[in-house]
Formats: structure tokens, C-alpha cells, sequence
């Protein structure tokens, strides 16, 4: 879970709000995930790409030592600039390490930490095991909690299930419900696979209005037909959403949330993209041009590229034998983050929505473009479709930022154009057919 910049709520463009601290030359931000239990999950969850993971420790009890927690944090903390950082914790599930463990895993970090820095504590939970007491110490350090829900319970139980097959949706939302009443903040997950594919109002509309969410991150589920685990292969499971549908799912909500929530419901992939729009790096590093900063870390001290790609030929080392900091600049990662340029097909390199999709990212890059170039992404057809769809309205928005104002004012300007006028947005279509009053 990356730390976005928000242009969607109240806000401007931020042109001064980077992290202030050491000339970039001493101290480089990049992002961690730290897996305290590795891949090990009281869930099944029929599509987690984690559980495989258990054979890479054969016999292993995936549960981070407190001397390595410590190591870690003061690498990682004593390596990042002054202003924000974040501490993220994801799996797996990480709230099977217990209460305790994340406690003294704050105070540490709070100990660790130089007066310049403000930490921000993150975790990915499926929140079956939250309790009170859980929610407190959220509460009290201010996490933000990222909760997986894949929409209404007939859709969330289709896959997310327990160690018996059964279905998962009450005791998650007895946790969301226990969050909430703790104002800890919520951001909700949700996979979009073939199960919920083709009811992305339902889904959105029931995260907004019966859960209250305000926070949402969208993530496809492209899943690879093989053994290993790995990101191998050019075939996917039937659980794994379709290219086309992906797009259809995005543009049924943008255009929802476009003239009623802008400003209300952060949406990551929107504010992502109307970053794109602004001329500013994504806030999501599967749209960026080049990648490598975000990484991730196993219970044992192993660092690898990347959480998606957990696997052997990408362990960067072990950081109580190699430092962090070393092993973020070492020749690989940069290789490994580079290679997300330098491997583009000429169909996204002449694309006309390169800018926002650059390709997305080279985990999903194992189809064909038309003429046989391989490495075009398996999710193309979406987000070419996306991307497209809405150019109008991201134009408006940046319009708006760039003269200092709001991307929510955007409602007003749809509100105001006459039923029988051109839309606002510049589709050539009339208001009422278009984003204009219905
Ligand atoms: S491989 Fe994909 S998920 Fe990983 S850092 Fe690169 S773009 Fe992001
Ligand atoms: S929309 Fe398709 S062709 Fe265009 S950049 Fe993205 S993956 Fe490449």
C-alpha cells in the first residue's frame, strides 16, 4: 500500500509538499512492505498469490524475531529523509503475530526515529482477527488500516474464504465494524476478479453507502496457471479477471464517482491517474515509467524486488548481512526497476495513453501485441479502453489544479451544463447523455 498524493480531496496541487529533509544525495525515499509471517494466512483465499510462497522456507515458522525487527527499522528508518515515512506491515496476515508484537514494533520505531521524521503506520489485514484491543493500538498510533473486501458478502465469499472452504464476510466486517468504532482509518481493498467483474456499481455503491468507506483501492486479479507460483507462464486461472471487463469495471465507477464523490470517496486508481493528467509522477508505481523503490521484506531479513515478485531469482539478500541501503542501490534493483521501461513493446511505447499506463506493470506483461512483439500487458484492453474513456474529465480536473483550484469543483461544472448542451467534458455528446443532469 503506497502512500498517495491526494488530489481528489480539498486540496491543490501539491507543488511544495514533498518531504523536506537531506539533499536527495544522502538519503533516497524508497517503500517497504515487511511480511512479520511471511506468506502464512489463517485464510484460503482461492486467489492469493502468497500461499504458494510457503515452499520457499521449507520448514520455516514464518514469524519475524524481534532482534531483526529492530534491525530493520533502524535500517530503514535511519535510511529515509526527514517528513513522512511510512512503516508498512502487510503478508500473509500480519495481525497473526499478536497485539504485542505490533506494539513494541512502534515503540521501537517511535524510538528509532529522528525528530524530523513523522512515521505513519500502515497495515493489510483481512481483519478477521481484529478486536478492541487490536483497535486501540491502531487507534492510538494512528494506522491506516487497509482491509480486503471484494464487495456485497455473495461476492466477497465467492473466493475469500477459510481454511474449510467457508465463507469469510461476517467476521471481516465484525472488524471493520470494531475499526470503525475506534475512528481508526480505513482504506477498503478490493480484488476485482471474475466473480465481481461485472457489478462494479454494486460493489462500489455498497463500499460507499452501506459500509461508509471512504478510502478505496481497486487491485485485478490476474492470476498465472502454473505450479510454481511464480510470475510464469501465458495462461491464467479462470478466477482471473478479463482484460476488457477490467476496463468496464473502472469506467461504470469513475463515471459514478466523477459527478457525485470527487472530493468525498478517494479513489487510488483515479487520483493516480489524474496525477498523470497533472504532469506528476503516479502516486501508483504500476503506472510510473520506471519502478524499484517499493520492496519487500520476508520474516527472516530476506529482501526481494518487489512483493509481487517474492521469488528466487529476484532476492536482492539479507539485510543483517547486507545493509538495506546497499541492497536498494545495488546494480539489480536498479536493472529490476529500470527494466520496466526498457522492456516496453513499440505498441506502448507509440500508445496515446502511455503517459498514465506506461504499460502498467511486468508482472501482467506476458501476452502478444498483434503484429507477435511479446511482453504487451495482459490487462491492455482495459486500460487502453480506461484511459480513454476518461481523458475528458481528467483534463477538466487537471484545468482546474493548474489554475488553483479544486478537482472537486469538477461537480459543479457538470451540474451546471444544460441537459441539451455539450458535456462539459468535451465528448462531443450532449450534457444528458453524458455527464451532464440525466
Ligand atoms: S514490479 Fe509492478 S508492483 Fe512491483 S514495483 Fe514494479 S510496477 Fe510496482
Ligand atoms: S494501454 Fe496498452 S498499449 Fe497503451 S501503454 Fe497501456 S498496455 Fe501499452
Amino acid at each position: 500500500m503506497s502512500t498517495p498524493i491526494q488530489l481528489t480531496p480539498r486540496r491543490p496541487v501539491p507543488g511544495s509538499s514533498a518531504p523536506q529533509g537531506p539533499p536527495s544525495t544522502m538519503r533516497v525515499p524508497f517503500h517497504v512492505l515487511a511480511k512479520p509471517t511471511g506468506p502464512i494466512c489463517n485464510l484460503d483465499c482461492e486467489y492469493c498469490f502468497f500461499l504458494s510462497k510457503e515452499s520457499l522456507y521449507p520448514g520455516d515458522r514464518f514469524r519475524m524475531a524481534d532482534d531483526l525487527l529492530e534491525e530493520y527499522l533502524r535500517q530503514f528508518i535511519g535510511s529515509q529523509p526527514d517528513g513522512e515515512v511510512t512503516v508498512a506491515w502487510q503478508g500473509g496476515e500480519p495481525t497473526l503475530m499478536g497485539v504485542d508484537f505490533f506494539r513494541r514494533a512502534v515503540e521501537m520505531a517511535e524510538g528509532i526515529r529522528r525528530p524530523g521524521q513523522r512515521l505513519q503506520h500502515t497495515i493489510q489485514t483481512n481483519g478477521t482477527l481484529l478486536t478492541d484491543e487490536w483497535c486501540e493500538l491502531l487507534a492510538r498510533h494512528r494506522f491506516l488500516v487497509g482491509i480486503s473486501i471484494d464487495g456485497p458478502p455473495e461476492l466477497h465469499d465467492r473466493y475469500r474464504v477459510d481454511k474449510r472452504g467457508g465463507p469469510t464476510s461476517d467476521k471481516v466486517l465484525r472488524g471493520l465494524r470494531l475499526l470503525q468504532a475506534h475512528g481508526v482509518d480505513v482504506n477498503v481493498l478490493c480484488t476485482v476478479h471474475a466473480a465481481n467483474q461485472n457489478r462494479p456499481l454494486d460493489v462500489y455503491r455498497y463500499f460507499r453507502d452501506e459500509l461508509g468507506i471512504t478510502f478505496i483501492q481497486f487491485i485485478p486479479i490476474v492470476e498465472r496457471e502454473n505450479e510454481t507460483g511464480f510470475q510464469e507462464g501465458d495462461t491464467v486461472t479462470d478466477r482471473s479477471v478479463d482484460p476488457v471487463a477490467w476496463g468496464t469495471f473502472l469506467e461504470a465507477v469513475f463515471d459514478e464517482w466523477v459527478v457525485r464523490d470527487v472530493g468525498t470517496v478517494f479513489v487510488q486508481m483515479f487520483d493516480g491517474a489524474l496525477a498523470s493528467w497533472c504532469d506528476l509522477p503516479s502516486s501508483m508505481c504500476i503506472f510510473r515509467e520506471t519502478c524499484g523503490d517499493a520492496l519487500a521484506l520476508e520474516h527472516n531479513g530476506d529482501l526481494y524486488s518487489c512483493d509481487h515478485f517474492v521469488e528466487p531469482d529476484h532476492l536482492l539478500g539479507n539485510i543483517t548481512t547486507t545493509t538495506m541501503v546497499e541492497l536498494v542501490a545495488s546494480p539489480k534493483q536498479k536493472a529490476f526497476g529500470q527494466a520496466k521501461a526498457d522492456t516496453l513493446p513499440a505498441m506502448c511505447r507509440t500508445c496515446d495513453v502511455r503517459f498514465a499506463c506506461n504499460g502498467e506493470c511486468p508482472r501482467n506483461r506476458f501476452t502478444l501485441t498483434p503484429d507477435g512483439e511479446s511482453g504487451l500487458n495482459y490487462l491492455c484492453a482495459g486500460y487502453l479502453s480506461f484511459f480513454t474513456h476518461i481523458d475528458g474529465p481528467m483534463k477538466l480536473m487537471a484545468g482546474l489544479l493548474r489554475d488553483g483550484r479544486y478537482a472537486d469543483e469538477i461537480r459543479g461544472v457538470f451540474a451546471a451544463a444544460g441537459r441539451n448542451e455539450p458535456c462539459p467534458c468535451g465528448s462531443g455528446r450532449k450534457a444528458k447523455a453524458c455527464h451532464g443532469q440525466r
